[in-house]
């Protein structure tokens, strides 16, 4: 038989054995089997015998098991597997592992397997925890050719063997037919075939073929996106916008004649690569990335200017009402007269400046949802509100998406699709991002980034505080005091909200910290009380450090008009101290605040943290961020030591992205969309080269076939690759 390809059903080849496979994992195909890679490799010709290693190496081994029980453990749930293997020298090893499932009903005793782990002492003996291993009747040389012992994810009824044996079959008929890479950038980027790569894998000789077979399978999903990309961005460039140009003399030359101060060069050239993209008759799209407080709002703010002077409206989607407010405030402050049209005292080329958000009166909402259709508003600012179906435009000619991390792609094609013809789009992030991320999540833009601040901005000086020193903590205040002596503002974040009476539940987290995506770091620790803004608010209030400070409070489960009304009285300098959870992490920009305390610091990300610490020092006076933490585990401390050491955002992305689960910082913080991504590593300077070249070769193709017609196979994979919602996105484009 052959002719198999990869969507053939297994049971085809495989007859009965195939159930248990689809069952446990699954793989009801010849590709799914193809794709499940193993975990990692036992090299059989370096087996040893106990003798033969030391404590804390990695021995490999065949031994025999001799007893196994399982029993229930003291502090956790489910039970553990405890047994005894013994090695041809008869010397024996304790073997446990802390879940006994799937391994009792294998570790019988008189089995043999071949083991691999790190050694430990136990007692005056040896001990294995957790170590890998696979089942051997005899050392089969026709089943693993090099000694090389693939060990796959535990299949119940299926040993690592048999999978071997099933996979040297499924490949001894695989078709080679369609690889979804073309042979000339096989050549080109030396890469093997696929179903090479799958052999490489699966029935490797060398660990270096092992590497050969990764690189190839790493590339495909690199080429998968950056495909996907590739043509959502030759869509984006068939599509036909009106150009929006400037009026001299116009909104803009206005607004810029009264701008307090000099753009700095990079909002220059940054705002002549937007003024460029707008001129055209294809629309931007264009990423704008930058430090926290370089100063991203007045770029996007003339880009919405011009978009007005051409005739057109501007829309602003801002992730937070108390950001989308906070916009408003300040754009109209900006730009005074300029945004009174139609007003007594409006200056000759007003516009109007709406507010729409979803906690407005009806009354309310209908005047500016009329506003919007009719035209006299030429900027709208506004939350998710803006993307319901009931609003309008009577022309929307530029799309600003600010802090981009909070929406999905589904919004921002939402809001575009408001539009006449394909509006102009901005997409500002809130904090740089890593140039892989940027390529890979916002690879069909233009990028344009910000990496200076403003002229006379003083530094932060960040430290750690451990809370465990009371007297720590205590100076802290007294320091937050000292600023507030000065004249100066000061923030007080915490994790959650808490409870107006106590303060002692856990289920009111507000949502934005990033503390489940570092979950792993800490499993041991047992849960502590974190930081609620109530209990916070009143202890600051008692704090004699404090004494005669006005000291307020913010978070999101205030009403809008409340969070409105404490957002004004803090910018008006009214309130001193501002105890609030994470609604203020983004945009929320009060030059006068100079300190900031964070508590349980360690429950946030990076840059989460150097977003909120971009709260302060935004003015001409210096900055003070000190970041309070109980926890003792070192990963913890290092991390926020990283923070505290460095005000670079693009560094700390960096180093964000490699402490991360990856898929947190592409999958869940965009919006739940998955990153498909199993074997790249955004982080390894070997896959971002990878990526750098499959982004080449995909834009090679797709200038060539942009439907991929000459490229079946690719485009095949392309369309089982990318997840449906994804997929959703580029077809909207
Ligand atoms: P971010 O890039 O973090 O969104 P903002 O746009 O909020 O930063 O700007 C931060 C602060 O810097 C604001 O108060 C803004 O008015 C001010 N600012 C922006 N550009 C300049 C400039 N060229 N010179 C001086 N101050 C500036
Ligand atoms: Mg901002």
């Amino acid at each position: 038989m052959s002719g198999v390809q990869r969507s053939t059903r297994l049971v085809r080849v495989l007859g009965d054995a195939a159930k248990k496979l689809e069952k446990a994992r699954g793989l009801g195909t010849v590709g799914d089997l193809l794709e499940f890679l193993p975990r990692r490799y036992i090299d059989a010709n370096t087996s040893g015998r106990l003798s033969e290693f030391t404590v804390g190496e990695t021995a490999v081994l065949v031994a025999t098991v001799v007893s196994a029980q399982t029993r229930s453990m003291r502090n956790r749930r489910g039970r553990m597997l405890e047994a005894v293997i013994q090695d041809a020298d008869g010397t024996t090893a304790r073997l446990v592992f802390f879940r006994a499932y799937g391994h009792d009903s294998r570790l019988l005793p008189g089995v043999r397997a071949l083991f691999r782990g790190k050694l430990d002492a136990y007692r005056g003996g040896w001990q294995l925890s957790h170590p890998d291993y696979t089942l051997v009747d005899g050392e089969d040389d026709t089943v693993y050719e090099g000694g090389l012992v693939p060990l796959y994810l535990n299949i119940p009824g299926v040993t690592d063997m048999q999978l071997t044996q099933s996979m040297r079959l499924v490949l001894d008929q695989l078709d080679d037919a369609d690889d979804p890479v073309p042979p000339d950038v096989r050549d080109r980027r030396d890469l093997v075939d696929q179903p090479t790569a799958y052999r490489l894998l699966h029935l490797p000789r060398s660990m270096a073929e092992v590497g050969r077979g990764k690189r190839r399978l790493r590339y495909d999903e690199a080429l998968v996106v950056q495909t996907a990309l590739a043509q959502s961005r030759h869509r984006y460039d068939a599509e036909e916008a009106v150009p929006r140009r400037p009026l001299a003399g116009g909104l803009l030359a206005a607004f810029d004649e009264r701008l307090p101060f000099e753009l700095t060069p990079g909002q220059q050239r940054v705002s002549e690569e937007i003024a460029e993209d707008m001129a055209r008759s294809r629309p931007m799209h264009r990423l704008l990335q930058g430090e926290v407080g370089s100063g991203k709002t007045i770029v996007a703010l003339r880009a919405m200017l011009a978009a007005v002077d051409a005739g057109a409206q501007a829309a602003l989607l801002a992730p937070t009402e108390v950001l989308a407010q906070q916009h408003e405030r300040s754009i109209r402050a900006m730009l005074g007269d300029l945004a009174e049209a139609g007003m007594l005292g409006g200056a000759e080329h007003a516009t109007g400046v709406a507010l729409l958000t979803g906690s407005m009166s009806r009354g309310q909402r209908e005047r500016v949802l009329l506003d919007i259709a009719t035209g006299p508003v030429g900027i709208v600012i506004g939350t998710h509100a803006l993307i319901q179906d009931q609003v309008m435009f009577a022309d929307l000619g530029l799309v600003v998406v600010d802090e981009q991390h909070r929406f999905g792609v589904e919004q921002r094609d939402a809001l575009r699709s408001k539009a006449l013809r394909p509006p102009h789009v901005l997409v500002m992030t809130a904090t740089p991002i890593p140039r892989t991320v940027a390529m890979t999540v916002f690879g069909d833009m233009d990028t344009s980034s910000l990496t200076e601040l403003p002229r006379g901005r003083q530094p932060i000086a960040s430290h750690v505080v451990p809370a465990s020193r009371p007297a720590w903590l205590e100076r802290a205040w007294t320091r937050l005091a000292e600023e507030v002596g000065r004249g100066h503002q000061a923030y007080v974040v915490c994790p959650r909200i808490g409870d107006a009476d106590d303060g002692a539940r856990e289920s009111d987290v507000e949502v934005e910290t990033d503390a489940e995506e570092y979950a792993d770091e800490e499993p041991a620790e047992t849960p502590r009380e974190l930081h609620g803004v109530y209990e916070t608010l009143q202890r600051l209030r008692e704090e004699p450090a404090l004494r005669g400070l006005r000291v307020e409070m913010l978070h999101g489960r205030m009403t809008p008009e409340d969070k409105d009304a404490v957002m004004r009285a803090f910018g008006a300098g009214e309130v001193d101290v501002l105890v609030s959870t994470t609604v203020i992490e983004v945009g929320v920009d009060v030059p006068n605040a100079t300190a900031m305390v964070v508590l349980d610091a360690d429950r946030f990300g990076i840059s989460q943290l150097h977003q909120l610490r971009g709260r302060v020092g935004r003015g001409s006076a210096g900055g003070l961020c000190l970041l309070v933490t109980e926890s003792d585990n070192p990963d913890t401390v290092a991390r926020l030591e990283a923070v505290a050491g460095t005000t670079d955002g693009f560094a700390l992305a960096d180093l964000d992205l490699e402490l991360r689960r990856e898929g947190d910082v592409l999958g869940a913080s965009q919006s739940g969309r998955r990153s498909g991504l199993r074997l790249l590593r955004l982080t390894h300077a070997k896959d971002i080269e990878l990526i750098e070249q499959a982004r080449e070769d995909a834009g090679a193709l797709v200038t060539e076939d942009p439907d991929l017609l000459r490229h079946p196979a690719l485009a095949e994979l392309v369309r089982s690759r990318l997840d449906d919602e994804q997929a959703a996105f580029l077809e909207r484009g």
